[in-house]
């Protein structure tokens, strides 16, 4: 199949659901061999009737990471979307909490760049994409204390990685999403007290009126994968409805 990744192997983390689902849906349709890792074998095997080679990755596991990548030694993207959001001030956040939240949100992308970043660095060629969000060190969003922290760290690693390897031909961008419709947002809207009032609430904050879309998010993430995008590397791009602005 043709397309703007055509040729190109990608790995995505967190594929089964959300951003990282459209992703892998979008880089397929762009001609990338595609292969979706997930905790979530159910949701996986949706993906496998589109095509898509499908592998159960925890993205907490260093051991599982390698031996993933030992098996697929040729990849060109690595969209790294596994994240979770805890909700709440610092003083609501304990020190497990805190530590589950950067090993997930920060540890994830360590782990999968430190497995993936060497093969790339061999054919002097790979696209790192993290995804970090608006609420990060771009923007102070209210009872969003760690994952704001874990996300503006993560911003601060895809620089770090963009310019130790910016002559190697391996790029790394993070993409900083603002509110999208999702399965993990519909949970956390459905977990409050009043969830009409919670989905009126997040789609208030945003100034376009509308929650954001996975799709819409995938677009920029196959832009980013794809070698139109060969002098974009270590920025943080927004993407959110001017959410941020
Ligand atoms: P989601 O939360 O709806 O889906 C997450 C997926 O991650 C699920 O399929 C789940 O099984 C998988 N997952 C959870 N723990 C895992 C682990 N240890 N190993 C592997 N997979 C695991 O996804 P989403 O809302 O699209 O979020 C994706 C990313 O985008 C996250 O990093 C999130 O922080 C970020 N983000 C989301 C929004 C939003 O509004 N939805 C906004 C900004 C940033």
């Amino acid at each position: 199949m043709s397309g703007r990744l055509s040729g190109k192997v990608a790995l995505v983390t967190a594929a089964a659901a959300g951003i990282g689902r459209a992703t892998a849906l979008a880089f397929a349709r762009e001609g990338a061999q595609v292969l979706a890792t997930d905790i979530d074998e159910a949701g996986l095997a949706t993906l496998i009737a589109e095509g898509l080679t499908t592998a159960k990755l925890n993205v907490l596991d260093a051991q599982a990471i390698e031996a993933v990548v030992s098996l697929h030694p040729t990849i060109d993207v690595l969209f790294n979307a596994a994240g979770f959001v805890h909700h709440g001030t610092i003083l609501d956040c304990d020190q497990e909490s805190w530590n589950a939240s950067f090993n997930l949100n920060v540890g994830s992308a360590y782990r999968m760049i430190r497995a993936v970043l060497p093969g790339m660095l061999e054919r002097k060629s790979g696209s790192i994409i993290n995804v970090a969000s608006a609420a990060s060190s771009i923007k102070g969003v209210p009872n969003r204390a760690v994952y704001s922290a874990t996300k503006a760290a993560l911003i601060g690693l895809t620089k770090s990685v963009a310019v130790d390897f910016a002559t190697s031909g391996v790029r790394c961008n993070a993409i900083c999403p603002g509110t999208v419709d999702t399965p993990s947002l519909a949970g956390r809207m459905a977990a409050a007290a009043d969830p009409d009032a919670a989905r009126r609430d997040f789609i208030a904050r945003q100034p376009m009126g509308r929650l954001g879309t996975a799709e819409e998010i995938a677009h920029l993430a196959v832009y980013l994968a794809s070698d139109e995008s060969r002098f974009t590397s270590g920025a943080a791009l927004l993407i959110d409805g001017a959410w941020a602005a």
